[in-house]
């Protein structure tokens, strides 16, 4: 696992439920889709009804399952939560939403990958607050509405386009998550160490939100390296000295790029002049799969300029040779 990995996995997941803020006021960043939220959720609470279903877009551990609690816990209302892949039967989703309560918030992570019959009878139950219940099979089933209390669907997904549009359309509000700024990792930081009892100074801090790559989840996971770094080598305290080494242990460079990310890009310059080269023959020389090159390192390289898609392939950006420290090669005199 890449210690700049923006996904988490379950062990890791534990850990985190302590980071989480808890009210949109602990929450950091995001200024546009917090005080959008804030308005919808006073509105919904002035009203005494349910806001409108909310659907929250980005990339990994930017706060989205973050945001839907707090969503819960604004309104004062409990939360369920489940995810597209877990909901592979119509049946499972009929059974979460019957059992809903008058105003619980429903939270589907990873909607874009529910089965195409259960995003169905959730269109009807998010306009309608029903469900048809089939019963029997053949020529002879038929469906018995079944009326739900009202509640909201809080809905995430990295993938907004894949979304079918007439279920983006039963989505009163979305919010779109962007990468955060060094400024306010840092304040997430200053935080995170607050609640880990672990003590820091400022530029410790800066150095670790310079590298996170715009994504709490990250920052959260280097403090904890560092964290443990500055408690065997160091005084136990995040400073400037712990996180320059424990990050060189680690392997992330002051852009945060780690060693996989620079094997492509050192690939793509040595190897390949620069490029264009294809995308497998790139990951062929990187010892990876086309896959994993292309969702898991080029995303980032991309967003940051580092490495540019052509239509004829991979090439390295101008960025790419002067971060490796290396001579682009003269073009070709015609
Ligand atoms: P995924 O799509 O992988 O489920 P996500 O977008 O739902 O990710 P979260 O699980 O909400 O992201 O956040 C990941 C971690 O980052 C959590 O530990 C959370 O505490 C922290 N985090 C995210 N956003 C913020 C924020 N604005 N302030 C403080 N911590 C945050």
């Amino acid at each position: 696992a890449r210690v700049v990995d923006p996904g988490g996995n379950d062990d890791e997941r534990r850990f985190e439920a302590a980071l989480r803020p808890k009210r949109l006021a602990d929450f950091p960043g995001q200024p546009r889709v917090s005080s959008q939220l804030a308005l919808v959720l006073e509105a919904a609470r002035r009203r005494g009804a349910p806001p409108d279903h909310v659907l929250l877009s980005g990339p990994p551990g930017l706060g989205k399952t973050s945001l839907a609690m707090i969503i819960a816990a604004e309104l004062e209302q409990p939360i369920r939560i489940t995810s597209g892949p877990a909901i592979q039967h119509a049946g499972d989703l009929a059974a979460i939403l019957s059992s809903l309560a008058e105003g619980e918030v429903l939270f589907l992570d990873e909607i874009h990958r529910m089965a195409r019959p259960a995003e169905e009878m959730l269109y009807l139950a998010m306009e309608d607050f029903r469900v048809d219940i089939i019963v029997g099979k053949g020529p002879g089933a038929t469906a018995i509405p079944l009326q739900l209390p009202p509640f909201t669907v809080v809905g995430a997904t990295t993938r907004a386009g894949l979304l079918p549009a007439p279920l983006r359309d039963r989505f009163g509000f979305t919010g779109h998550l962007d990468y955060y700024s060094g400024a306010d990792l840092a304040t997430i930081l200053h935080r995170s160490a607050a609640l880990l009892g672990v003590d820091c100074t400022p530029d410790g801090i800066s150095e670790i939100a310079s590298r996170s790559r715009g994504t709490p989840r990250i920052a959260n996971r280097l403090l904890r390296r560092v964290r443990d770094y500055a408690q065997v080598h160091g005084s136990g305290i995040v400073d400037l000295e712990a996180a320059r080494s424990a990050l060189a242990l680690f392997d992330v460079d002051v852009s945060g790029l780690d060693r996989l990310d620079r094997g492509v890009l050192e690939a793509l310059c040595k190897r390949f002049a620069g490029g264009p080269v294809g995308l497998t023959t790139l990951a062929i020389a990187v010892g990876e799969e086309p896959d994993t090159v292309e969702t898991v390192v080029e995303p980032y390289l991309v967003r940051e300029g580092y490495l540019i898609r052509t239509p004829r392939g991979r090439a390295a950006s101008d960025k790419a040779w002067e971060h490796l420290g290396l001579t682009p090669p003269e073009p070709a005199v015609t």
